[in-house]
C-alpha cells in the first residue's frame, strides 16, 4: 500500500520492506542451518511444589548458540518461523530433545515431569497427533510427565479440533496446560471448552501482588476457576520470597520463577536439584538457598 501513497512513499518505505523480508529469509536459512548443526539447546527452569517444596518439574525453554551472534534468546528467532514450516521442525526438535531427556532423568530415578511449549501452528500440523504419537513410543514415559503448553491465539481458531487433539493426547499419557493465563483474548472460553489438566498462570499477575488489592483478588478468582475446572494451577515469573509466602498462604500448588531458578542448561540443572535437595534436608526444610 506503499505505492498506493504515491511515489515519495514507494521510495522510502519499499526499500526497508525489502531489507526486511531479506533479514528475515536470511534468518529462516540460519535457522535450517542451526537445526541441522546442533546450535539449538534446551535449557530447564525447576517448577516446585508449594506445599512440599519439592521439584516436580521443569519447564523446557528454547535457546540458540548462534555462530557470530552468540547466545539468542527465543523473542529473537521465533516470530521468524510464525506459521512456517521451520516451526514444525524446530518444535518437533524441542519434543524429541525434551523427551529424551525425560527419558534419561527417569533412568537416573529423577521423578519429573517436562512441560513443553508448543506453538498453535505447530500443534494445528495435521502431522501433530502422529508425531507425537511416535516419539511417545519412542521415549516412553509415565501418565502426565509430559505436559504441553499451549498458548491461546488465533491460529486456534478450530477449537473442537484442539480439543480432539488434546482428548487423543490424553489417551497416551500426556497433559496439556494453558500458558500465559489470563493474559489472551478467550481465556475463559477456552477454559471452558477444552479439558485441560493446569493452568500457567502468566507472570504479569504475580508481579504486584504484594502492593495491588486488585490483583489479589484475581488470582483469588483464578484459584476458585481452577478448584471449579480440575486444574492445577502453575504460577509463574516468582522473583520475591514474600510473592511466594502470599501464594502459598493462598493455597497455590506450584511455582516457578527466578526465585527459586533460572532456566539452566540439562548439566546444570542436575547439578542444581543435587544442591537443593541437600540445601533442603540441613535447612530444616527451609525453602530457597540464598546467596
Ligand atoms: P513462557 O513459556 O511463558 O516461558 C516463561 C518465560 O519467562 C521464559 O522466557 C523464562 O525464562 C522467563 N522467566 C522465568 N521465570 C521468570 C521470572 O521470575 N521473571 C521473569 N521476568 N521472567 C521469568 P524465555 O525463555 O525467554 O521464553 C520466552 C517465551 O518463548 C516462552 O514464554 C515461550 O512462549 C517461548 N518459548 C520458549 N521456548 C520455546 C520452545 O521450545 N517452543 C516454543 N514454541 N516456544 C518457546
Ligand atoms: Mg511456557
Ligand atoms: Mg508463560
Ligand atoms: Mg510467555
Amino acid at each position: 500500500d506503499a505505492k498506493m501513497k504515491g511515489k515519495n512513499c514507494y521510495m522510502i518505505y519499499e526499500p526497508r520492506s525489502v531489507s526486511a523480508f531479506r533479514e528475515r529469509h536470511q534468518l529462516l536459512e540460519q535457522i535450517q542451518h542451526g537445526l541441522d548443526n546442533n546450535e539449538f539447546i534446551l535449557n530447564y527452569q525447576p517448577q516446585i511444589s508449594l506445599k512440599s517444596d519439592k521439584v516436580i518439574g521443569a519447564e523446557a525453554l528454547i535457546r540458540w548458540n548462534h555462530p557470530t551472534k552468540g547466545l539468542q534468546l527465543p523473542g529473537d528467532f521465533l516470530p521468524a518461523i510464525e506459521n512456517n514450516v521451520l516451526e514444525v521442525k524446530l518444535g518437533e526438535w524441542v519434543l524429541e530433545t525434551a523427551l529424551s531427556q525425560l527419558q534419561l532423568w527417569n533412568e537416573q530415578a529423577l521423578d519429573i515431569a517436562i512441560s513443553v511449549n508448543i506453538s498453535p501452528y505447530h500443534l494445528m500440523h495435521p502431522s501433530f497427533f502422529s508425531k507425537v504419537k511416535a516419539l511417545s513410543e519412542k521415549y516412553p514415559f509415565k501418565k502426565s510427565s509430559l505436559v504441553l503448553e499451549i498458548v491461546e491465539n488465533g491460529a486456534l481458531q478450530d477449537i473442537n479440533h484442539v480439543k480432539d487433539i488434546i482428548i487423543r493426547c490424553a489417551d497416551i499419557g500426556i497433559a496439556f496446560s494453558m500458558d500465559d493465563f489470563g493474559t489472551g483474548y478467550s481465556s475463559l472460553s477456552y477454559l471452558r471448552q477444552l479439558p485441560l489438566s493446569e493452568l500457567k498462570v502468566d507472570r504479569t499477575f504475580i508481579q504486584n501482588i504484594l502492593t495491588s488489592e486488585q490483583d489479589v483478588e484475581i488470582l483469588k478468582s483464578i484459584h476458585k476457576l481452577s478448584q471449579v475446572f480440575g486444574c492445577r494451577v502453575v504460577i509463574e515469573g516468582v522473583e520475591k520470597d514474600q510473592q511466594y509466602k502470599m501464594l502459598s498462604q493462598m493455597g497455590f500448588g506450584f511455582a516457578q520463577g527466578y526465585l527459586i531458578s533460572k532456566p539452566l542448561p540439562a548439566t546444570k540443572f542436575e547439578e542444581w536439584i543435587a544442591g537443593y535437595a541437600h540445601n533442603k534436608k540441613s535447612q530444616g526444610n527451609k525453602l530457597i538457598k540464598r546467596e
